[in-house]
């Protein structure tokens, strides 16, 4: 076990969107797995076909191209385990559910759903389990001959495991430590469904067998389903490979009050899903992180920081960061509070700290969805610097540049036009001649000669700033005002005084 290499994996249900804790899953998976030197499995579990949503597959590879989490198998580049996708692999399934039929360890059960229904009906909180399976129709109860006669006439029939009667059974969770189980508690689940399909419960140990995988670590709700788990690695004889778990705390409602779901997302108005979601069933739209404007280097950040800490101050983490001080040890067992709040401010901090280059592409496509066409580079990136520090989330770049691009569409004259009078009137005429008049055009000498002009016509800071930025931006926002004139340039800066004249003393 010591030398076995690490592989871990990623086993998403093709169901529909992705919640935020499915990536940080994801990420503390690909965090441990790099951290080793191993290798990260993305496995389609799609064997529960009434649940299988077209495009969720499509959405959760875009996801993790998104994020940066890229597998290194998986259904699209495949490996040496492939296929990737339960459902091409089904044919392979049967014959560890036989097995463990042939070994007493699992039965075949041949109730139809109405007479699990009747029985559901006449015993309160029925458990099909050792308390009732004597009283239903499956391989235990029947006699061989009886059993043989329904296999040869093709009864559609599922296989179920055989829980053990009285037995505490248990394991070590890499961060829950010793945590067991009394087999009475859990039901016989089923293995092998009517149609041939294995469910998730024999497929996960399956696949986790045939995949060499060496650990996984998945979220808190599937700690019921490990007793079943347990079993089957130990009836199917392999034990000594069972991976190491661990179960990740839950991501709580802000409150703390149980589990984050989608529909405080819709509630509280903030996004659960790592990218945008539209439910083609209901007509419902889940917002995403990316489309709200996240980074994706902030997104991985706030989720590394649900649950886990390096035991420091230290809030920013790059991804080689994180790959360099993750520990699964470290992630506690309680629920993490979600915080929107707290998750913009990441995004923020990811803002400032990421190059105008980096942001450039980001910020065209902020300008392109706004219908505004960003051709010059080189001033882009000026632009870009000027306003990231103001920026929480992409689409603010929009409202605190679109004023670079353009002509304010609008003014904020109630803050101009109660005190606007004459003399600053003449003092902005005044302004336009000093300006054309300036050789050097850069914010310091501008602004200069801004305040030589307010000196001589006897006026206040106060009186005329707050109108100058207006004229140039249209509203009480922005980078200093002379590095915007600075920007802006001559021509441009002189048309929007003229401009707004017009405006304020219309
Ligand atoms: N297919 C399960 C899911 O949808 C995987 C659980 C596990 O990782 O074992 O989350």
């Amino acid at each position: 076990m010591a030398d076995k290499k690490v592989r871990v994996r990623f086993a998403p249900s093709p169901t529909g969107g992705l919640h935020l804790g499915g990536v940080r899953t994801v990420l503390f998976n690909y965090l441990f797995a790099k951290q080793h030197g191993g290798d990260f499995v993305l496995r389609i579990e799609d064997t529960d076909q009434n649940r299988y949503v077209e495009g969720a597959e499509q959405y959760i590879l875009d996801c993790l191209a998104w994020c940066g989490l890229i597998p290194d198998e998986s259904p699209v580049v495949g490996g040496p385990f492939a296929p990737y996708r339960q459902s091409e692999r089904k044919p392979l399934y049967r014959e560890y559910a036989e097995k463990l039929v042939m070994e007493g360890h699992a039965y075949y059960a041949f109730d139809t759903p109405e007479e699990l229904d009747a029985k559901r009906k006449e015993v309160p909180n029925f458990q099909y389990g050792h308390a009732h399976r004597d009283e239903l129709r499956n391989s235990l109860s029947l006699s061989q001959h009886e059993v043989d006669a329904l296999l040869d006439a093709h009864t559609p029939h599922v296989i179920r495991i055989k829980m053990p009667t009285d037995e505490t059974i248990s394991f070590n969770d890499m961060i829950r430590g010793h945590v067991s189980f009394e087999t009475n508690q859990v039901d016989d689940k089923v293995l092998l469904k009517a149609d041939g399909m294995p469910t998730y419960h024999l497929a996960v140990v399956v696949d986790d067998y045939l995949m060499k995988i060496s650990h996984a670590f998945r979220g808190e709700e599937w700690l019921p389903s490990a007793p079943v788990h347990l079993l089957l690695w130990d009836y199917l004889g392999w034990k000594a490979d069972m991976p190491q778990w661990a179960h990740l705390p839950l991501i709580l409602k802000p409150d703390g009050h149980g589990k984050l779901s989608k529909r405080d997302g819709a509630r509280l108005g903030f996004p659960v899903y790592a990218m945008s979601w539209f439910d083609v069933k209901t007509d419902e739209l889940t917002q995403g992180f990316r489309e709200l404007g996240f980074l994706p280097e902030a997104f991985l950040n706030l989720l590394a920081m649900l649950g886990w800490n390096d035991g420091g101050d230290q809030e920013i983490f790059t991804l080689d960061a994180l790959v360099e001080k993750f520990s699964i040890e470290r992630v506690s067992k309680a629920g993490a509070k979600f915080d929107y709040e707290k998750a913009k401010w990441y995004n923020a901090e990811w803002i400032k700290k990421t190059s105008a280059e980096g942001l450039k592409d980001k910020v065209i496509t902020v300008f392109a969805d706004k219908g505004v066409a960003v051709n010059d580079d080189q001033y882009l990136l000026t632009v870009i610097d000027a306003v990231k520090e103001r920026c929480i989330l992409l689409p603010d770049f929009y409202q605190q540049a679109s004023f670079f691009f353009g002509v304010p569409k609008e003014y904020d004259i109630n803050s101009v036009k109660p005190k606007w009078n004459e003399a600053k009137d003449a003092f902005f005429n005044l302004l336009i001649d000093r300006y054309a008049a300036s050789h050097t055009w850069d914010a310091l000498e501008l602004e200069n000669i801004f305040k030589a002009l307010m000196e001589e016509k006897a006026l206040k800071a106060g009186d005329v700033m707050l109108p100058f930025r207006i004229m140039l931006v249209g509203g009480k926002f922005g980078p200093h005002v002379f590095d915007i004139a600075a920007m802006l340039g001559k021509e441009e800066t002189i048309g929007r005084i003229e401009k707004a004249l017009v405006v304020f003393n219309g």
